[in-house]
């Protein structure tokens, strides 16, 4: 691998500018007027239609029956993880490659992770050497899984769409029925990514979506449980505002609650992104055609493509070294960083982290080596203008 054809290779998709970050927001709609309409009405907080509005655009764009818009989407997967059952001293299955924010979300509830290896075709969990490892390591009494040597019960599996590329689901719902296991999708980073023509986070009995300022639509801070289940989405949204029992006056709780519904302000800035989400899309997916078109014929690297199951949102351009060229990962980080130009390695593996170590694991020699090999590149979608500008 020569590193510095790599980096002018990068750099001859990106605008000549002193500084390139991995992910900007771009506010070219309605931010300003939806924003300023909160202030001048002072609907800032917890009441407020751009909360009713933004559910409903999320709804319709996913496909999903009910979307409830909460404060992140770490918050999103912890109730979700609850409205399916999980509970103390439970496992939860996930991949060993994804962000603090599942293994977080699942140690909320009092349950513990369980990591599961990834596949290079997806990035993100195996569907099928998970079922061989489900065969041998649990068994199956009272139509409950349980993990032969903690004896935890497994309860659920995350799969997490990673850098925008959904996860193969088919089988993996295969693999759910089989071990009896709830679907909970991690779809934070996937919002107008599409599996077989359906959306993300439209396959789980719940998902979860964020709205952090390095996603691909922005509240500023924000996430969004999504549902079919009207059942489930009710609950979601009582759960989320404090479990208060509706009435003119009264405060009465019926359940304990949390406190992470989506303040009007942040669905405001929300609503006015998912009008420019179609827009978002194709330069983005134009920007990931160029990086493919300029990183064709390096040597040692390539370039990340979706499956043909899959329609991306391709969030974070991902570079792939080869395995023999993975130990100039970091030269070729500190090159780009040093020209302006923001790159960053994946995540350190969920069991590597202090916390995570005793955690059940397969063996994750799929995920060492990704984590060892990735490298994410300038992803905004204004830099799929061509032109480089806003
Ligand atoms: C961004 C992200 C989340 C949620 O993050 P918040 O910052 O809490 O909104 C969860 N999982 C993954 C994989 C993410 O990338």
């Amino acid at each position: 691998m020569e590193i510095d054809k790599v980096v002018s290779a990068i750099r001859s998709v990106l605008p000549a500018r002193d500084f390139i970050g991995l992910h900007e927001p771009c506010f070219a709609g309605n931010e300003w007027g939806y924003v300023k309409e909160c202030l001048d009405t002072g609907w800032v907080s917890s009441v407020g239609k751009f909360v009713d509005r933004f559910e409903e655009q999320l709804a319709e764009y996913t496909g999903v029956r009910r979307a409830v818009a909460v404060v992140n989407g770490t918050a999103a997967l912890h109730v979700c993880l609850l409205l399916v059952g999980v509970e103390q001293g439970d496992e939860v299955l996930m991949p060993a490659l994804t962000f603090i924010a599942t293994a977080n979300a699942v140690s909320y509830c009092g349950a513990v992770p369980h990591f599961v290896d990834s596949e290079e075709a997806t990035l993100g969990l195996d569907p099928v050497r998970l079922r061989t490892y489900l065969e041998n390591a649990t068994e199956i009494r009272a139509g409950q899984c349980f993990n032969k040597s903690t004896g935890r019960r497994i309860k659920a599996v995350v799969p997490m769409h990673a850098f925008g590329h959904p996860v193969d689901l088919d089988p993996l719902l295969e693999v759910c029925h089989r071990f009896h296991l709830e679907l909970v999708e991690d779809a934070a980073e996937s919002l107008g990514s599409f599996y077989k023509g359906r959306h993300t986070g439209n396959w789980g009995r719940v998902s979860a979506v964020s709205f952090n300022g390095n996603k691909l639509v922005t509240t500023g801070g924000g996430g969004a449980i999504l549902t079919n289940d009207e059942e489930l989405g009710r609950l979601a949204k009582h759960l989320t505002t404090t479990a208060k029992v509706p009435h003119r006056w009264n405060f009465c709780h019926d359940m304990i609650g949390f406190n992470y519904r989506m303040p009007n302000l942040n669905a405001a800035l929300g609503c006015a992104q998912l009008e420019q989400l179609e827009g978002f899309l194709e330069r983005k997916r134009s920007l990931a055609q160029r990086y493919k078109e300029a990183l064709a014929d390096l040597e040692g690297v390539s370039f990340f493509e979706e499956q043909a199951f899959a329609r991306s949102n391709y969030w974070l351009n991902v570079l792939l070294l080869d395995e023999k060229n993975a130990a100039e990962r970091d030269a070729l980080l500190a090159r780009t960083n040093d020209v302006g130009v923001m790159t960053r390695p994946a995540w350190m593996l969920m069991h590597k982290l202090a916390m995570f170590e005793q955690c059940p694991r397969m063996d994750l020699q799929v995920a060492e080596s990704l984590e060892r090999r990735i490298i994410n590149i300038p992803s905004s979608a204004f830099l799929g203008d061509g032109d480089g500008k806003a």
